[in-house]
């Protein structure tokens, strides 16, 4: 049996907001002006070692390591594929928790799997270890909720991820991350507090944040309709995903366990007001399951159900095809299915497109590798 997990992640520079680091430093008898040159080191130079701080007395690195740079993430496995473009950290938190973190770089030159565009990359993290939202075609919510991230456990993935563009780790040279996407494991949604904090600190411009553009995150949730709302009254422009799989209450019982809870109207009630608030366009993910949610007949009622103010401006359907995981009767749509299911969106003046399949031989959905390194 694994050890039983307790106790919360130790506090760390990346869990403070502007105040609470100043307070911090003079906790520790520091004159406040170093909290700004330890968010320089942090969040400009993406450096959570103070051992090479050389505007810090020798004597004070040890204390600042200890007290607010403890080590939260050990890289288990990493694994790369499409030219190098996509790499998947398997990360092992203090008590033994394993999440997964995905970035991805576009349009490489030279590199044909990195696709074609702009030079880009995308950032895919975890909110939880583990996920309690127990979607059947998920590999994450087969093992249930381990607990919650840390804002600092989540941040430190994405300086992770800076670093390796930064310092031209991933073919393409220097580069930096555009987009954020809380689509690894967990439910970012039932973790609030602590994506409010993340989100807070990612735009904050430098030195006291990563200066992250809000426009380039994106939250995804399988449909907590109050926090869907309460987001929306924060007023930060992130990008709401809503993972939809089903414009049926029926069949969406079955593939998103929490429609019992919250149902398909409700939760498309819930992105709207979102965009309404916003102005930005919600994202409609929807997996396509082999004859299980693919039929024309269900794309037409997804364009029905997506339909307010007389049309769908206000939405982008962003179709995945399922990557099945170990043990699922579930898998992937044939392309003709696919074909048709887009093609009847489209009729219907749906903006649509199928996502690319990125880092599949390296399991890349949502919690294969953790839970295939966790049953060795
Ligand atoms: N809890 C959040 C984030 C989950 S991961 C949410 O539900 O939105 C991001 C997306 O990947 C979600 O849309 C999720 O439903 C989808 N996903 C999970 N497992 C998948 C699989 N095996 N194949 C395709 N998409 C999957």
């Amino acid at each position: 049996m694994a050890a039983p997990r307790r106790g919360k992640p130790p506090r760390h520079w990346l869990d403070l907001g502007r105040d609470e680091r100043r307070d911090a430093v003079r906790e520790l008898g520091l004159p406040a002006f170093r909290a700004d040159q330890i968010s320089r080191h942090v969040f400009e130079h993406l450096d959570l070692d103070p051992s090479g701080w050389t505007d810090l007395p020798a004597a004070d690195r040890g204390r600042v390591a200890e007290a607010f740079l403890p080590s939260l993430l050990t890289s288990v496995r990493p694994l790369s594929c499409d030219g190098g473009t996509t790499l998947k950290t398997l990360w092992r938190l203090f008590d033994g928790s394993l999440i997964e973190s995905v970035l991805m770089r576009y349009g490489v030159p030279g590199i044909r799997s990195s696709g074609s565009g702009r030079n880009r990359a995308t950032l895919c993290i975890s909110s939880q270890a583990g996920c309690g939202m127990a979607c059947p075609f998920c590999a994450t919510g087969q093992g249930g909720l381990q607990r919650n991230l840390s804002a600092a456990e989540i941040l430190a993935q994405v300086v992770a991820g800076a670093r390796a563009l930064r310092d031209g780790e991933i073919p393409g040279g220097p580069g930096r991350v555009n987009n954020i996407v809380f689509m690894g494991m967990g439910e970012p949604m039932a973790n609030f507090k602590a994506i409010m904090a993340t989100i807070r600190t990612l735009t904050a411009p430098a030195p006291h944040g990563l200066g992250i553009s809000a426009r380039g995150i994106t939250v995804s949730t399988v449909g907590l309709v109050p926090r869907i709302n309460q987001l929306a009254e924060v007023g930060i422009p992130v990008t709401l995903a809503v993972s939809l799989h089903a414009p049926d209450d029926e069949l969406r019982d079955e593939l998103c366990p929490i429609n019992t809870r919250w149902n398909v109207a409700e939760l498309v009630d819930a992105a709207h007001r979102y965009f309404r608030l916003t102005k930005r366009r919600v994202s409609i993910e929807y997996a396509l399951i082999r004859d299980v949610n693919d039929s024309v007949e269900r794309a037409e009622l997804l364009a029905d159900v997506l339909r307010r103010d007389g049309g769908h401006g206000w939405v982008h359907v962003n179709l995945i095809p399922l990557n099945p995981t170990p043990g699922s009767k579930w898998t992937a749509s044939r392309r003709r299915d696919e074909a048709a299911f887009v093609a009847a969106l489209e009729r219907r003046g749906v903006a649509v497109t199928v996502r690319d399949t990125r880092g599949r031989e390296i399991d890349g959905a949502c919690g294969q590798l953790a839970a295939s390194v966790a049953a060795e």
